[in-house]
């Protein structure tokens, strides 16, 4: 009978490379470039990782209000009494929000997902913080909700679910619902953006006058001949 060979590797080694793998995009192979790096070349750096790991999980939670990353119970942008309570931008993630807050150019208020629904990993309407988002879209002074979650087909669907789920609450004043427009980047030439782009730009195209702040034009089908 074959003997089970001895595990190249020491148990406490293989845990490590096991406890990587839990990062996004991290397989097997790379753990394990990972980790001997770590333990060979730089354990100072190995050391910093393990404590500050242990202690952003010690004092890291969420703010009960937009519900992104906090080390208090409200987070220090939900304190800013200088926000507008008019409206209410929902995104996926902390990152997304961080995006957001650096074009200086929103100052309202957030929500955070923390997902998206997918059914293909397991996350459905109930792994969402649904109830906590209803709450902040009935606060007073609300006018409008901007749905701001990402142009993937999982961020698609659950920008329709949460549309879906405001119209459904019979709220008085009704919010508007706005989803975050799609088109060509900033300095970007037609020449080299995609397609798609090209079209939802053309569908959610905006009149230069009389104000660059009106709304958009109701996506239409469009004529290419001149009137
Ligand atoms: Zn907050």
């Amino acid at each position: 009978m074959a003997k089970t060979a001895p595990s190249a590797m020491p148990a406490s080694l293989a845990a490590l490379v096991d406890a990587l793998q839990a990062l996004p995009g991290v397989g097997p192979k790379t753990a394990q470039r990972m980790a001997t790096h770590l333990l060979q070349s730089d354990r100072p750096a190995a050391e910093r990782l393990g404590q500050s790991l242990l202690g952003a999980l010690h004092r890291i939670g969420h703010c009960a209000r937009c519900n992104t990353f906090s080390e208090e119970p409200i987070c220090g942008l939900c304190l800013d009494g200088g926000r507008s309570e008019a409206q209410l931008c929902v995104v996926e993630t902390p990152t997304d929000m961080l995006m957001l807050e650096q074009t200086g150019s929103f100052q309202g208020r957030y929500f955070v997902l923390m997902g998206r629904l997918s059914p293909l990993d397991g996350v459905g309407p109930s792994q969402l913080p649904l109830p906590q988002f209803l709450e902040q879209a009935r606060r007073p002074g609300l006018e409008e909700v901007i749905i701001a979650t990402n142009f993937t087909p999982e961020g698609e669907a659950t920008a329709h679910a949460l549309e879906t789920l405001l119209q459904g609450q019979g709220l008085s004043p009704p919010l508007r619902i706005a989803r975050l427009a799609r088109g060509v980047p900033a300095g970007g030439e037609l020449e080299y953006v995609d397609l798609g782009t090209i079209a939802q730009a053309l569908r959610e195209r905006r009149p230069l006058s009389p104000s660059p702040e009106s709304p958009p034009l109701p996506p239409k089908p469009l004529s290419l001949k001149q009137p």
